[in-house]
């Protein structure tokens, strides 16, 4: 049975040449289209990390602005006791009433100042440090406090503990603290669509405000100040234009990739098409030549035996004999071919019906050599039909049948060279009878033994043979073993021979007879 999708050497390579023309450019485009969007894709993560790394920053900044707001709101009593020249027992008593969530006061004279750290928030000045002494394990905060001649007294504030101090204010920093306009970075990523982690020195979470995404942008930075050894991690949430930027991405690499492929797909299968038709062209045109060959040598043949015969051009009644056998089989080879060319062109029309009856194949393949005998004989050919005692029957249209056996015989012969050698043979089983024909011709090259069951098909390659043809017989035997139900298998060696196989199921016994 033809397999379409295996395809001789030649159109292979037309294909692939048809398929390159189509394909190279459509890959470099989409590679091209891919590499674009993946460029694209780059540069808004770069532009997100670059985000992420700011808001972190301004994370960090807003924390000690609040830290600064909180010590400064608490200091409102202490500096007016500062100012009114109150002395430092005074002041530690004001700062011990306003602890709030501080742990305790801490007042450090001016001139025990010198070697604490301190930072500029906002134009204030935020004094920090430890405790030298190791008693506490939290720094202080404080803020300079002025006596009554403008000039510092000393720093006043708290111990305090940051890691609680950070947990509790996250939230109101990062809703309230940082700026969510628009303007920012051209409403490219709102602060609404980060998610901001404190984390410890050694990276474990305090406190989050809402749940990272997918993409791989996320910014930790480390923090200073009274902070110090905390870290900000910002990264983008899911829902972050840059993050569905990143799905957009892989849809539309994924649609590229598709498309590719339908693309190639319909190439494929359009490139096949096209030349499908080209060859059934060609192939038509040298139908018409060849059978116009075959009608033309049986006919010239007949011709010259009857003009022969009529003048009496003979040597007694063996050779007139001779040439009456030599009409006889030239008719049947005549017949033979419009009989090919009619079914063709009927079964082309979807108009041969077959008359199926339970039959015997033996009949079969015995009335076939009783008209194909003359030829094989005629043409030096040595044959053999090998038939079983017992058969059973098949379900089948006796005259096609026949006919299909003729056109095996008749390519056994055409295509055997020296070893003019033929075997018939019938057998069943497994539910199947098989009727084979062997010959020991030129034999058939595996890549062409699909192609030989189409139409008009002919091997051109290879071991190339004279013999005329139609490239209709073998097309016509598939065609009609397959309205049998049957199938048609070929088995060749180039050099060696071939045979072709009809397999027939075996008649079960049920209603049969009848046309379809
Ligand atoms: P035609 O014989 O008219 O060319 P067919 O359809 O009968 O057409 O056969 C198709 C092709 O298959 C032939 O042209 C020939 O190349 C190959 N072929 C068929 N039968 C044989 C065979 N017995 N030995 C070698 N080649 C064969």
């Amino acid at each position: 049975m033809p397999r379409p999708w295996i395809l001789p050497r030649s159109r292979q390579r037309k294909l692939a040449l048809l398929i390159g023309a189509v394909a190279v450019p459509a890959l470099i485009l989409a590679l091209n289209a891919i590499w674009l969007t993946l460029g694209v894709a780059h540069q808004i993560e770069n532009e997100s990390a670059r985000y992420d790394t700011y808001i972190a920053e301004r994370v960090i900044d807003a924390f000690n602005r609040e830290l600064v707001d909180q010590v400064h709101g608490a200091l409102g009593q202490a500096e007016a006791i500062a100012k009114a020249g109150g002395s430092q027992d005074d002041i530690q008593r004001e700062l011990a009433l306003r602890a709030r969530e501080f742990e305790a006061p801490q007042f450090v004279p001016v001139e025990a100042l010198e070697g604490y750290s301190l930072v500029t928030v906002e134009g204030q000045l935020l004094i920090y440090g430890d405790d030298a002494s190791g008693r506490r394990d939290h720094p202080f905060a404080t803020m300079l406090l002025y006596g009554p001649d403008g000039e510092p007294v000393g720093a006043g504030g708290w111990w305090f503990n940051p890691r609680a101090f950070l947990a509790e204010h996250l939230r109101d920093i990062v809703l309230e603290r940082l700026t969510s306009g628009r303007g920012m970075y051209g409403g490219f990523e709102l602060t609404r669509h980060l998610a901001v982690t404190v984390l410890d020195d050694v990276g474990n979470e305090i406190a989050h405000v809402r749940e990272p995404g997918q993409l791989p942008t996320a910014r930790t930075t480390a923090m200073v100040g009274p902070f110090e050894g905390y870290q900000v991690r910002v990264a983008a949430t899911a829902t972050a234009p840059a993050a569905i930027a990143d799905r957009l991405v892989v849809i539309e690499v994924t649609f590229i990739g598709l498309m590719v492929v339908v693309l190639l797909g319909s190439t494929f299968v359009g490139a096949r098409y096209i030349l499908r038709q080209i060859e059934l062209v060609n192939a038509k045109t040298s139908f018409v030549s060849n059978v116009t060959h075959e009608l033309k040598t049986p006919i010239a043949v007949i011709k010259l035996a009857v003009e022969t015969i009529e003048l009496g051009r003979y040597r007694g009644e063996a050779e007139r004999d001779k040439y009456l056998r030599t009409i006889t089989r030239e008719s049947d080879r005549l017949a033979q071919l419009v009989d090919n060319i009619l079914d063709f062109s009927r079964l082309e029309a979807g108009q041969r019906l077959l008359h199926r009856s339970p039959l015997d194949v033996r009949d079969v393949v015995n009335s076939a050599m009783d008209s194909f005998k003359l030829r094989l004989e005629d043409a030096g050919f040595q044959y053999e039909v090998l038939l079983p005692d017992q058969l059973p029957k098949v379900l089948g249209d006796g005259r096609a049948l026949q006919h299909c056996v003729l056109n095996l015989l008749d390519n056994a012969v055409k295509y055997s060279r020296e070893r003019k050698e033929v075997k018939v043979a019938v057998a069943s089983q497994n539910g199947q009878v098989s009727l084979s024909v062997s010959d020991r011709g030129i034999g058939i090259p595996p890549e062409e033994r699909e192609r030989i069951f189409e139409k008009f098909a002919r091997v051109e390659t290879g071991l190339v043979h004279d013999v005329k043809g139609a490239g209709l017989g073998l097309s016509l035997v598939d065609m009609l073993v397959r309205a049998h139900h049957g199938r048609v298998e070929v088995d060749s060696t180039p050099g060696e021979g071939s045979t072709f196989t009809i397999l027939l199921p075996v008649w079960d016994g049920g209603r049969g007879t009848g046309t379809v």
